[in-house]
């Protein structure tokens, strides 16, 4: 239900546009088919997966020689569900970690303003729930903000945070993290690390350093890759995936903001394109706006 009303905007548009283009027709034929593309543009799941869809659809129309217009959105349903990176649901929604990996530690990436620490005190609070130890590392220390706002969200949803301040070396904040995540047995270690994308070499260097003094605790650390992404800004956000996942290696996904948006055709072209399963989504600016990002649920809000 929370889903269904994040998704409004979303589900209006798609819905109300899908309609008209099959208004009084009883197949999908070509003037229907560049109706839907023209639609799938607006909803920004880009270029290339468009155009996979459309021609997964005429696939379709080509095999059966007729396609009902009134199954177009079941089929556009099956279809787009199939382009989308699978997450492990059923494991994700437990907020669990395995015995094996504790500290599991999460490195979170995104630029400014997308919702990194909003996202971490999200998670943060629904991996406390579910009775998990969790400590937070403060490594975004370029912006006064971000460690001053990451602060504030383990005082609100009341976890361990280690901070050095504004300005200190990003890699020796989150040292310190993952040291006192082992010794002081924590489940879960979360660390925020600069947004910044001035150039690519100095990002890809920040994160390999934070990266490389990880491993001095834990030899697969960071457990998961996590890039943040906001859901309304269409292509930038498309731009970012690129960016990051040529820094570092980006194992999941979290797209926010779409319950501002009509543009969550991004969630589907980001997971299309780059294979990577988006894990979450946030449908607004409060602790309980995180879900877990469910494939079928969401297409089915997306298409309705
Ligand atoms: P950061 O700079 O990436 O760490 O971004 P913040 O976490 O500070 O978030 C930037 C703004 O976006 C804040 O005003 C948040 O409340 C807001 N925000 C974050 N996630 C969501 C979301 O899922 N929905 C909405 N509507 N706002 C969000």
């Amino acid at each position: 239900e929370k889903l269904d009303k994040g998704l409004e905007k979303t589900k209006d548009s798609f819905f109300t546009k899908l309609g008209k283009a099959v208004a009084g027709k009883s197949k999908v034929d070509d003037e229907v088919l560049d109706e839907l593309e023209e639609i799938l543009i607006s909803s920004d799941v880009g270029v290339d997966t468009m155009v996979k869809i459309i021609e997964r659809i005429e696939d379709r129309v080509a095999r059966d020689k007729y396609l009902n217009a009134s199954e177009l959105d079941t089929i556009l349903k099956e279809e787009v569900a199939g382009l989308l990176a699978e997450n492990n649901y059923e494991e994700l929604q437990g907020f669990t970690v395995p015995q094996d990996k504790k500290p599991y530690v999460i490195m979170v990436v995104g630029v400014n303003g997308v919702g990194k620490t909003t996202t971490i005190g999200k998670l943060a609070s629904r991996f406390k729930a579910s009775g998990n130890k969790v400590l937070l590392g403060a490594a975004d220390t370029f912006r006064a903000a971000a460690v001053d706002q990451l602060i504030m969200w383990s005082e609100r949803v009341d976890v361990d945070i280690v901070s050095h301040g504004m300005n200190t070396d990003p890699a020796s904040v989150a040292f310190d993290t993952v040291k006192k995540g082992v010794e002081g047995n924590y489940d879960v270690v979360i660390i925020d690390t600069a947004g910044r994308l001035h150039t690519k070499v100095n990002l890809m260097n920040e994160l390999s350093k934070i990266k490389r003094v990880m491993q001095k605790f834990i030899d697969e650390a960071p457990h998961e890759v996590l890039l943040v992404l906001d859901g309304s800004t269409g292509q930038n956000a498309f731009i970012q995936a690129k960016e990051f996942t040529k820094a570092t290696e980006v194992t999941s996904l979290a797209i926010t903001k779409l319950d501002g948006t009509a543009k969550g055709g991004v969630v589907i072209g980001i997971s299309d394109q780059f294979q990577i399963p988006v894990k979450y989504i946030g449908v607004g600016e409060k602790v309980e706006d995180l879900q877990v990002f469910n494939r079928m649920e969401f297409v089915d809000s997306f298409f309705n």
